[in-house]
């Protein structure tokens, strides 16, 4: 748990972790949530009181996000927890990589159970071309896609992120694609680039995980800038065009 997030949806929320994430992003800051299985339990309901202590900094659109790992995998978990929020006027937010969508009909029923209680999705692009986010990643980016584009078919408001790893989805052609998909949405209220950082590298030695891109620098502001700018004129681009 994070009590006072300021980066994770609007506001200052209270941000709660699950275990358990299908990926292995090449950089992921949160390697202590993969595993699935050793982490503490929770109900939701104990989590829900947890939160409500920090609702008096939650004025100017706080609230809850659950994040990971992937929350997603634990969707009646969240489904029940983000219910009882409503319940209290809390503003609910998933900060998901999408990776376990489906269009399968339970599932597609479990997933709008959690929608309908779901104020905002933080979708996190990895990198639009699906080979390289499989080498990115470990999986293709086809259910990452197409749960974007589910999303734009049901209004949800999404906020789209993409971590910037420099030599790895920086180039101007992965960019101008990402903008362009993104600005085919018309459900997007924000889009971001995060910059890649490598300040969880302490995480994997405790872990005794090999951290696999110990070479890559963090990228220069003038990088992070340039990118946010062939993003957001393409987005504007796409959204002119449609
Ligand atoms: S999806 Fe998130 S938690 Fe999972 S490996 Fe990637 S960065 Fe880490």
């Amino acid at each position: 748990m994070e009590s006072f997030g300021s980066v994770d949806g609007p506001g200052l929320r209270y941000i709660i972790f699950l275990k358990g994430c299908p990926l292995r992003c090449l950089y992921c800051h949160n390697p202590e949530t993969w595993g699935g299985k050793e982490g503490e339990k929770r109900s939701s309901e104990e989590m829900l009181q947890s939160a409500l202590r920090y609702r008096p900094y939650w004025k100017g659109g706080g609230g809850i996000t659950v994040s990971g790992g992937e929350p997603l995998l634990q969707m009646d978990f969240v489904t029940d927890l983000f219910r009882r929020a409503k319940a209290q006027g809390v503003s609910t937010c998933i900060d998901t990589s999408g990776a376990v969508f489906s269009r399968e009909p339970a599932k597609l029923q479990a997933m709008n159970e959690l929608l309908a209680v779901t104020d905002l999705v933080l979708l996190d692009i990895k990198h639009i071309d699906s080979a390289k986010h499989k080498e990115l990643t470990g999986m293709g980016n086809e259910h990452i896609l197409d749960f974007a584009k589910y999303l734009a078919e049901i209004k949800k408001p999404v906020w789209i992120r993409h971590v910037l790893v420099p030599g790895i989805n920086d180039d101007e052609e992965s960019l101008g694609k990402t903008g362009e998909f993104v600005a085919s949405l018309g459900n997007v209220q924000r889009l971001e680039i995060l910059p890649y950082h490598r300040m969880a590298m302490h995480k994997y030695e405790d872990l005794g995980i090999a951290y696999q891109i110990p070479d890559i620098p963090e990228p220069s502001k003038e990088a992070v800038a340039k990118a946010q700018q062939i993003l957001n004129t393409e987005a504007y681009q796409g959204y002119k065009n449609s």
